[in-house]
């Protein structure tokens, strides 16, 4: 007879079911429904994949996924991941911050010299 307890989920199903969490939140990411709460820090808000509503995302999601079966992805939803996603791109690239910064001023001659650096006089004559 089968045993009547809760199953024990295998760790090969629990690593597949994090993996589909991770499939959706990079769908999630790539639609671009992860969103910073501008003036705190770790707050997110992310869109659900279904379209109808947004969960936040602070540490932990507000999701039922995230409150129920914690025993298989320990409160890593598909939103906690994204945010996960979003924050590494961050991370990455940036652009906001480097966009701000103010460039040097460069001329020409500096660009040419970046890409040349000071070449041996090789036809000059001597
Ligand atoms: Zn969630």
């Amino acid at each position: 007879m089968a045993t009547e307890n809760t199953p024990q989920l295998s760790p090969v199903k629990q690593i597949e079911s994090l993996y589909q969490r991770l499939e959706k939140a990079r769908s999630i990411f790539a639609a671009g429904k992860v969103h910073r709460i501008l003036g705190l820090d770790e707050h997110y808000v992310v869109e659900s994949s279904k379209g109808d509503g947004f969960y936040q995302v602070n540490g932990i999601c507000t999701c039922m996924d995230a409150q129920h079966r914690t025993e298989v992805h320990h409160g890593w939803c598909c939103h906690k991941l994204a945010v996960e996603l979003f924050k590494e791109q961050e991370a990455l690239a940036p652009a906001s911050i480097k966009a701000s910064e103010p460039q040097p001023e460069r001329d020409i001659n500096d660009l040419l010299e970046d890409m040349y650096p000071k070449a041996k006089p090789t036809d000059s004559p001597r």
